[in-house]
């Protein structure tokens, strides 16, 4: 999809199950199973990653979970076998050497775990060679200072590798990264977590991140369980989604199955509704 110079690609990162009440949270199930497919309690969750060619640089936002799950991990998320970023790239004509910067909107495995992998003789490396890595600072030492509450949500495969490597470059709040991709810190979900800003030709899109994963969290209430500061979401998400339908920009979904992006409306019932989906850019 062309957006003013850029080239966007949706990559997917390999679709996995988890949980429908996690994604959820206080939300009735007799409700949200209406808006989603659900298979045993779970829900299809897809990790849509976003290749940005500006012309200049080679752009990825999120790196999916990667291709590091034990046995057991696979199992319960039923993650697909190999490296689905890696592969999927590839397929797209794009190898890994070919990204200048991977941006992370926050270090959950779901985002972060392609961030690394493991080589021929089973040691921890960089996915991505000659790639920038880029997160929020609150974010990074939330993920790697072993606060004992934060511990299980980030395991330090997916990110000490990328330090140790001298590739990663934090931010500090609201900042432009490149010319034309700029992030806001939202919190909510997890402090540091971000959004994007793509910006090219008079043209806007906004990668959502976890603040809106899914078309089924279009409504400012519905909120997964994993968002720790709750009301923060339901106040940022209105205000953003109505910020989209206002100047008719796009909105990105990281792990809806089927819509990769979309344009938004409001909804007398739900807040916000896809005027126009896309499956994928
Ligand atoms: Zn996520």
């Amino acid at each position: 999809m062309i957006l003013g110079d850029f080239q966007l690609t949706t990559i997917s990162g390999g679709t996995c199950w988890i949980d429908g009440g996690t994604m959820f949270g206080v939300v009735p199930r007799a409700l949200w199973k209406r808006t989603v497919e659900v298979d045993d309690d779970m829900i299809a969750m897809a990790t849509n990653c976003v290749l940005i060619e500006t012309g200049e640089q080679t752009v990825l936002i999120e790196t999916g979970y990667g291709s590091k799950f034990d046995e057991k991990r696979r199992k319960i998320h039923r993650g697909e076998p190999g490296d689905p970023l890696v592969e999927n790239l590839a397929a797209a004509g794009v190898s890994v050497e070919q990204i200048d910067v991977a941006i992370l909107s926050h270090l959950h495995f779901d985002h972060a775990g392609g961030a690394t992998q493991f080589d021929e003789r089973g040691n921890l490396r960089t996915t991505f060679p000659n790639a920038k890595y880029i997160a929020q600072r609150r974010e990074w030492i939330n993920a790697t200072a072993g606060y004992p509450e934060l511990q299980g949500a980030y395991p330090q495969e997916n990110l000490l590798p990328i330090a140790e490597a001298g590739q990663l470059e934090l931010i500090d709040g609201n900042a432009e990264i490149l010319p034309g991709i700029r992030a806001r810190v939202t919190g909510g979900h997890t402090e540091g977590h971000q959004v994007l800003y793509i910006e090219s030709g008079g043209e806007t899109a906004v990668f959502l991140a976890d603040l809106c994963p899914m078309e089924a969290h279009l409504p400012p209430l519905w909120c997964m369980a994993y968002d720790i500061d709750l009301l923060q979401t339901r106040r940022v998400k209105p205000e953003l989604l109505g910020q989209i339908v206002d100047r008719d920009w796009l909105a990105l979904f990281d792990h809806d199955p089927r819509l990769a992006a979309a344009r938004l409306t409001r909804d007398e019932k739900r807040g916000f509704a896809v005027a126009e989906g896309i499956e994928r850019l």
